[in-house]
């Protein structure tokens, strides 16, 4: 018997109603639904949850004791799941060594080639490895940087011995003489310990930073031995001392090639392969193209059709060498695609996070080749996404509603494209309505001049950028974009939302961050007459096993960390002494429960409501008040700062926001607009760079970046209103405008 259908039966995780739900295999459904209708709920935390539940629960007793447990999901059955593939849009940090090749296991094939092709002939392909004792730069140990200690910084020549002269830890001075290393230079009888070091003779100085054979270790000997070559794991303390006195410098041996001499100077094709771990990935496969030996096709045939797949994915503007740590959160997720792309692994089961967040129309028409790629193999494809560009080619889609938070949870729609477009649901109503151009755009009050921008691929740009209008910078992925927006900052400072993280810790929720924490504990320190404290999750009024998180944190060195709802409190966070207060029936741990356009009914207070209304405002009525701000999107915390800046009713800034309708269901894509023009209305300047064409169509000024990513990018291809791109003949963002016109 073939199984056709996963099947979940009582689906309750967080808001969903009960849900039985079947899904077909072997195809791709798009999950859609207003933001907190429960698309990750059902998706991300029941199904996908659920198959790597059962995935662990097939290990043996050894290795299950050391993965994560995943607690069983709200839902009564899940019958014919798959192992999963969770593809979601955390960024890839990575560590110094991890790169777009290696990343990919391209960079493994290009080594192969390299040992099989290369000129002088090498051999083994670990030769060309920077992560291998065999290919690795000695110097610098594969790394590319080599850190130095800084001996200037090792001494305060103001000073004497006496008087702590020498700066590194566990020295100390006169008052300190027990101090073991102190005594070993200040007692040696070399030096005079009473004297500032800067009337030393230099002899002596010398003596004293590089030693005296037979007689004084050196300082710098003392440190590198301690600091430098201890053997384990470094302490962060000792990553501080490090820290603090050394500077990295690009490696001298292998000038940040990482390799050692044998490898950087084999050629393939003319090209090392460190010139070609640099070349953009675009211009690598026509040289990899031209190695024709026989021996080498397989090799090249599959080195080509991974680097093509990375092309077509829109990500042929990077190279291999490009460190994962700088690429964006939709970069990661694509890059984390061509991994499994390149797999043959088929009956897999794959779930995506909105996959179309940082692509530009053309590039979303690369992506969903690639999802019914994937589909093709036989595998099922999940994927909770806004864009109807690829609620487009789904085969099934599954609509959740009707509203957000306990207003959904329900299917509001199930069955093909077309029947989406016709359904009564906000979903489809979103589908119908059409987005009407300005029709007469605002005037700018001056401009902003870009002059000689030189970021990335910017080559000498200049451009002016409207004052007192909405500004929409397009382009496809890699053209540019940020790097213009970045240069735009760093020339006009100014008050300023962007995408950088909000300053968290573990401790900020949205109640601390937006300032309505002090006013609600207030409020309960007055209804039960006690100390406002106690309801912090700072204070002892605080669950005392997870100190008021509610979670707690399994920090793992192979994979991403964990976190666990505290067995003490369940996550209620507070001790049972504290959960006894109330206001309006609701404890503490009820109100951080609470989503924002739930408090608004329960609160009726003008220290709340001003930032309640923001928050709704910015389309984030779904988020409770206790929710960690290390749990929001990008575009969530984006949208959060934004309330923040409504609440203060600004005038006279620069507004730069990176694609503020991330995450946004199309039914709030409008609100969304509505904000941006009362911030131009009041006088502001607002700068977004954004790929949905409705919202490019409202502005009152566009600047199209192109042609091309990459290289083949990184110039004004048109600046105007937006009426006027559409007729544009070069610009790729003015095909889709027309197209969609159509
Ligand atoms: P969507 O993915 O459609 O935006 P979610 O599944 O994230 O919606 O949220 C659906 C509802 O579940 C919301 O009311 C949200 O506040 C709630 N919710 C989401 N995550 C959690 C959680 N970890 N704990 C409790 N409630 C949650
Ligand atoms: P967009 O915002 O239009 O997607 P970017 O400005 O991010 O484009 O990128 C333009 C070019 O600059 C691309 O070729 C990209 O690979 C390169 N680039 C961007 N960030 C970095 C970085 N941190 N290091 C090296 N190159 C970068
Ligand atoms: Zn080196
Ligand atoms: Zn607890």
């Amino acid at each position: 018997m073939t199984h056709e259908h996963i099947r979940l039966t009582g689906a309750r995780q967080h808001n969903l109603k009960n849900l039985d739900l079947t899904v077909p295999r072997r195809a791709i459904t798009a999950f859609t639904g207003v933001s907190g209708s429960g698309k990750t709920s059902l998706v991300f935390d029941t199904i996908a949850a659920e198959a790597q539940r059962q995935l662990n629960e097939t290990f043996p007793p050894f290795v299950r004791n050391r993965l994560p447990s995943y607690g069983r999901p709200e839902v009564d059955m899940i019958e014919d799941l798959s192992p999963v593939v969770v593809i979601n849009q955390r960024r890839l940090g990575g560590n110094a060594r991890s790169t777009v090749g290696t990343i990919t296991d391209i960079y493994t094939l290009l080594r192969l080639l390299f040992s099989r092709a290369s000129e002088p002939y090498v051999g083994e392909s670990t030769a060309f490895s920077f992560n291998e004792p065999a290919g690795m730069c000695p110097r610098c140990s594969g790394i590319g940087m080599v850190v130095t200690p800084d001996i200037d910084s090792f001494l305060d020549l103001d000073r004497s011995l006496e008087d702590g002269a020498i700066l590194l830890p566990g020295f100390g001075n006169k008052a300190n003489t027990k101090k073991y290393w102190y005594r070993q230079y200040a007692e040696s009888g070399l030096f005079d310990p009473a004297k500032p070091l800067r009337a030393w003779p230099v002899r002596l100085r010398e003596a004293l930073i590089h030693g005296v054979p037979g007689k004084q270790e050196g300082l710098l000997e003392h440190f590198t031995r301690i600091y430098l070559h201890a053997e384990g794991e470094m302490s962060a303390r000792k990553q501080a001392v490090v820290e603090r006195f050394t500077t990295s410098v690009v490696c001298p041996d292998c000038a940040g090639e990482r390799l050692n001499e044998a490898a950087r100077s084999a050629r393939v094709a003319g090209h090392t392969i460190t010139e070609c771990a640099r070349m953009e990935i675009t211009d690598l496969i026509p040289v990899v193209r031209t190695v024709t030996e026989p021996a080498t096709k397989p090799v090249v045939d599959s080195l080509v059709e991974r680097l093509e797949a990375v092309e077509g994915i829109g990500l042929g503007y990077l190279d291999l060498a490009r460190a994962t740590s700088t690429l964006s959160g939709g970069e990661s997720q694509r890059i984390k695609m061509v991994r499994h792309l390149g797999s043959s692994l088929t009956e897999m089961l794959y779930v995506f996070d909105e996959p179309s967040i940082g692509l530009h129309p053309r590039d979303v028409e690369r992506l969903t080749a690639l999802l019914r790629g994937l589909r093709d193999k036989g595998n099922t494809i999940l994927v909770v996404e806004h864009d109807p560009d690829v609620v487009a080619i789904a085969d099934h889609v599954v609509d959740l509603g009707p509203g957000a938070g306990v207003d959904g949870g329900e299917v509001v729609f199930q069955g093909d494209v077309a029947g989406l477009a016709r359904a009564d649901t906000v979903t489809g109503r979103a589908m119908r309505a059409r987005t009407e151009g300005r029709a007469d755009p605002r005037p700018p009050h001056g401009r902003l001049r870009v002059a000689g921008a030189g970021r990335h691929n910017l080559r000498d740009l200049d451009v002016d950028v409207p004052i007192g209008v909405l500004t929409a910078i397009t382009g496809v992925a890699g053209s540019g974009k940020s790097s213009l927006v970045t240069v735009l900052l760093e020339q006009h400072p100014g008050t300023v939302v962007d995408q950088s993280a909000i300053a968290t810790s573990r401790r900020s929720t949205i109640l601390t961050y937006t300032g309505m924490a002090d006013p609600i504990r207030r409020m309960f320190a007055r209804a039960g007459g006690v100390s406002a404290s106690l309801f912090s999750a700072n204070s002892r009024g605080a669950c005392p096993d997870c100190r008021g998180l509610g979670v707690v944190y399994t920090d793992l060195a192979f994979m991403e960390g964990v976190a666990a709802v505290c067995g003490t409190c369940h996550g209620r966070r507070f001790t049972e002494e504290v959960l006894e207060y109330t206001v309006g029936g609701h404890s503490i741990a009820d109100v951080l429960d609470l989503t924002v356009a739930e408090a608004r009914a329960v609160f009726d207070d003008p220290a709340l409501t001003p930032t309640l209304v923001a928050l709704a405002d910015v389309g984030l009525g779904y988020l409770t008040l206790g929710q960690p701000l290390s749990t929001l999107s990008g575009g969530e915390a984006q949208r959060l700062k934004l309330a923040g800046e409504l609440r203060n009713r600004p005038e006279g800034g620069l507004y730069v926001l990176d694609e503020p309708t991330t995450g946004l269901h199309p039914a709030d894509i409008g609100r969304l607009g509505g904000i941006l023009d009362r911030l131009v209305d009041a006088g502001n300047t607002v700068v977004v760079v954004e790929h949905n064409l409705d919202v490019v169509r409202t502005a009152d000024w566009v600047i199209d970046i192109g042609p091309d990513a990459g290289q083949h990018g990184g110039r004004v291809m048109f600046t105007g209103p937006p009426a006027d791109l559409a007729a544009d003949p070069h610009s790729i963002t003015a095909e889709y405008l027309r197209r969609q016109a159509r």
